[in-house]
């Protein structure tokens, strides 16, 4: 299965100027089972040659081929059957649903749909049996097609964090993110505002932190998703980092584990997808650091290409039990890596016919 394909499956990109449809190209180019043909984006960008609609920020060189290729408007006509979204909220609710409607298969980013009983929030590691909605989205809402999300790029962190805490009962979390600026899109924050600077509250932020990672964490049952009920109150900032989340983390788990045991559940947790072989998937999806002073964004992530949660700093808290620290990319694990890895699940499981 992870081997490449004779002939690959054709996909396109809602959004493919934005930071989020950048980092999707990077990911996409040399992708064993995926081909980019089609690239969307505003009546700003339709017409244009790629490379002269788009401001490109990755470190990576933008990839010749796709360079030549022209923009299009985001209508379902052309498009290829499979569609990855980095589109901008204020369109990408209308939009997706349009594509959806008409046969798409939409993998998207935004917040739109995230929420939506008939709509799987999936973090692959985590949730991928939440894919079983996907049956309702043709029963209930008539689609001939599907939108399958990820969450708020904090919120992908704080649920890969948790996750393996599950197993000891968790009963409250406090999360104060620092988020980078490359969260914010392009062209973001201004420098002004952010050099030498935190800028407390991201704009409905936590809010997302808070619901969609209890969804994510939640089971299936009775054809909908329960969510997994704990305590949780999240703190956003922005900080002048380029790329790179980090969420100060504190927890409270019934059964009172000890500091080696919670250590062994984070180094424990297993990677699915990475067995399952699909490309995208890290062998390791979270890795505990030692030194006291990690994670650190410049340090540690680019870890697994991006796609590790990196955890450390575990101690004592004198409030809930358990503080630490967790670090993760925003545009790849957070954003554009984690949507192609819900897709190659879904090719895994028969789900892209
Ligand atoms: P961005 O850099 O501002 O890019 C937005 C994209 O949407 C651009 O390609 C833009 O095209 C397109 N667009 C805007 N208005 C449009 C319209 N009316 N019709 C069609 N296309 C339109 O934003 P981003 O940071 O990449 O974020 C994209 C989405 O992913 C957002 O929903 C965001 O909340 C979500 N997300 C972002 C991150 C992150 O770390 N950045 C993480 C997780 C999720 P033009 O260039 O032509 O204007």
């Amino acid at each position: 299965m992870g081997s490449t394909m004779k002939k690959k499956i054709e996909v396109g990109i809602l959004g493919a100027t934005g930071m989020v449809g950048q980092q999707f190209i990077a990911q996409l180019e040399s992708h064993p089972w995926f081909s980019v043909k089609w690239l969307g984006a505003s009546e700003r960008s339709s017409g244009r040659r790629y490379m002269d609609a788009v401001k490109w920020r990755l470190p990576s060189q933008l990839p010749e081929r796709i360079s030549e290729m022209t923009v299009t408007n985001v209508e379902p006509t052309s498009a290829p059957k499979i569609l990855f979204s980095g589109l901008d909220a204020s369109v990408a609710g209308v939009v997706e649903e349009a594509l959806a409607v008409s046969g798409h298969t939409v993998v998207s980013n935004a917040r739109n749909h995230r929420m939506d009983a008939v709509v799987p929030l999936i973090v692959p590691e985590i949730n991928s049996e939440h894919l079983d909605l996907l049956e309702a989205q043709t029963r209930i809402k008539g689609w001939r097609g599907n939108i399958v999300t990820n969450p708020n790029c904090s919120a992908v962190i704080l649920a890969m964090a948790l996750a393996p805490l599950r197993q000891f009962g968790l009963k409250s979390v406090l999360v104060t993110t620092l988020q980078a600026v490359s969260g914010a899109g392009y062209p973001g924050v201004s420098s002004i505002d952010i050099l030498g600077n935190i800028i407390p509250i991201v704009a409905g932020e936590e809010e997302k932190i808070e619901t969609e990672t209890k969804k994510v964490l939640g089971c299936m049952r009775d054809e909908s998703i329960k969510p997994y009920e704990f305590e949780i109150s999240a703190h956003t900032t922005r900080v002048p980092v380029t790329n790179g989340h980090t969420e100060m983390i504190s927890v409270l788990l019934e059964s009172k584990p000890t500091r080696n045991e919670i250590i062994s559940a984070f180094g424990n947790f297993t990677s699915q997808p990475y067995k399952q072989e699909c490309p995208s998937a890290p062998k390791q999806p979270i890795v505990y650091l030692d030194e006291d002073n990690r994670p650190q964004p410049r340090l540690d992530l680019d870890r697994e290409r991006g796609m590790c949660v990196s955890i450390g700093a575990l101690r004592h808290c004198s409030v809930l039990g358990h503080k630490f620290v967790a670090l993760g990319h925003n545009t790849i694990r957070g954003a554009a890596g984690t949507a192609v890895l819900n897709a190659e699940l879904m090719y895994v499981k028969g789900l892209l016919n």
